[in-house]
């Protein structure tokens, strides 16, 4: 596993934000501040707050890791573990190594699996054929580095949560469009 979950978060940070951190709201990039975790005072963990728009952000935020229950050192494990096996990672491999339900970890190993998908024709047009092929195999991210897939996997935009109810609204606007026209 990746040490803790402080690590883990430094480790995103650092892949993420290589330059250091950028507003996720504004791109601004001077006057990044990070609100330090007191207990009681309601801050999470890796928050940061930009003096450009005053907004607050974290490195997780519009990612696949954003909003997670599980912890990002088990994250972190889960994705260096589908990068070490060729054949790929098994929800019970999974769930034995971090200690959670195979339940949770079949959970992972889909979002992983349909990140890398997702992020294939556009993320690495450089990649050979066959590496391409080893992205596409079921729960395998084999042979890249833990670092190369957490950048893929951090490029990722998270699956719209209720794209039924955006259709809807669209259609509702066309709707109204044609009866005012
Ligand atoms: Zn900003």
């Amino acid at each position: 596993m990746v040490g803790d979950e402080e690590t883990a978060r430094a480790l995103l940070e650092s892949i993420r934000w290589p330059a250091g951190p950028v507003c996720a709201h504004c791109g601004g990039t001077e006057k990044i501040y990070r609100l330090r975790r007191r207990p009681g005072s309601g801050i999470r963990t890796g928050l940061w707050k930009c003096g450009h728009c005053r907004k607050q952000f974290t490195v997780t935020g519009n990612t696949i890791f954003e909003g997670t229950h599980l912890a990002l050192h088990k994250w972190l494990g889960a994705i260096r573990l589908v990068c070490t096996l060729q054949d790929g990672a098994t929800a019970r491999q999974l769930a034995d190594s971090l200690g959670i339900t195979t339940k949770t970890a079949r959970g992972i190993l889909k979002k992983i699996h349909d990140a890398v998908t997702h992020a294939l024709p556009v993320a690495r047009p450089q990649d050979s054929i066959l590496r391409q092929m080893a992205y596409k195999r079921k729960g395998s991210l084999y042979p890249i580095s833990l670092n190369a897939a957490v950048d893929v996997l951090l490029k990722v935009q998270p699956a719209r949560k209720h794209p039924d109810a955006l259709e809807r609204r669209v259609a509702e606007m066309e709707a109204a469009r044609r009866r005012g026209a």
